[in-house]
């Protein structure tokens, strides 16, 4: 889907809302109260009027585009924009391009970024490489970068030609990556690959995966051992860390695990062309729960969102 193909294709409402119909509804249109598919259309009301219980429904209702008083075909150009940049998008461009309010583009921003939450995941399988990072958070002046400063943890685990994970993960300690291995790795995985990071040979006993666990030893210079490496998840991390650094400047730490999903839904599907489409479904049928809890304390203003310093 490029813009001028988008433009042409949702030049109505009532297009935005026959597409987003069928993604909600590929069997045919279902009453939310009683699931009855015999309906009628009221056209003046873009509703329909369930033919059980004769509830009055729109194609938004219980989504997260309810209750929105955007145009459904800026919301479909959110979509594109967000799909499309590799990076991502920062709320103030969103603001520019489509000629919204900066409050109106950060909810768009988040709303999108809520219904690309994955639900439910393949576990990872074959070569895993499995790294950490760390992310904004330091306090000005204090310490050196890496390991041990004050900065949110980001666990990543990619699968060799597949798909890849982010986590804001509380700590790294053997626990907390053995718990992450556990739910995110299948147990018939080849080769687990990690540098030597003292927490990840416990963690490899805690899971049982010991004798699949691979180390690189980047102390002694030894970056790639043929097949041995963690360069993967490393240049998922610093598209993480572009993306963070040039797009969207600043994130608070609340909203970290948003910008992560965003990050590796897109990057999961960077040879989907369906991309859009694919977004669109996620947002027409994702829990509306997800995006009231995300929203239910935004930030009063930019400036008491936390810095993140590279
Ligand atoms: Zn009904």
């Amino acid at each position: 889907m490029t813009l001028p193909e988008l433009v042409r294709i949702f030049d109505t409402d009532e297009k935005c809302r026959e597409i987003l119909t069928k993604l909600r509804w590929p069997l045919g249109v279902e009453c939310p109260r009683c699931k009855s598919h015999s309906n009628t259309y009221i056209q003046a009301r873009k509703v329909f009027q369930c033919g059980e219980c004769e509830y009055q429904y729109s194609v938004l209702v219980g989504t997260i585009f309810n209750d929105s008083h955007l145009p459904l075909d800026k919301w479909f150009y959110a979509v594109l924009l967000l799909v499309e940049s590799r990076k991502g998008i920062s709320a103030n461009q969103m603001k520019r391009i489509l000629g919204i309010s900066y409050k109106t583009a950060w909810y768009l921003c988040h709303r999108i970024r809520a219904a690309m939450k994955e639900i439910e995941q393949p576990m990872l399988d074959g070569t895993v490489e499995m790294d950490e990072t760390y992310v904004g958070g330091r306090k000005r002046g204090a310490g050196i970068r890496g390991r041990g400063a004050e900065k949110e943890i980001v666990i990543g685990l990619r699968q060799r030609n597949g798909d890849l994970r982010f986590f804001h993960a509380r700590d790294a300690k053997s626990g907390t990556l053995a718990q992450y291995i556990r739910e995110n790795v299948s147990e018939d995985v080849e080769v687990m690959v990690t540098d030597e990071f003292m927490a990840y040979p416990d963690a490899m006993r805690r899971t049982g995966m010991s004798t699949k666990h691979k180390m690189i030893r980047h102390k002694g210079g030894v970056y790639v051992d043929g097949n041995i490496h963690t360069n993967t998840v490393e240049s998922a991390f610093s598209l993480l860390k572009r993306g963070i650094m040039g797009t969207w400047h600043k994130i608070s730490a609340k909203h970290l695990p948003a910008y992560l999903d965003e990050m590796t839904f897109r990057f999961n599907r960077r040879k989907n062309p369906d991309l859009f489409t694919d977004t669109l479904r996620h947002m027409i049928t994702a829990p509306v729960l997800t995006f009231e809890k995300l929203t239910m304390n935004p930030p009063a203003t930019r400036d008491s969102e936390i810095a993140v310093p590279f």
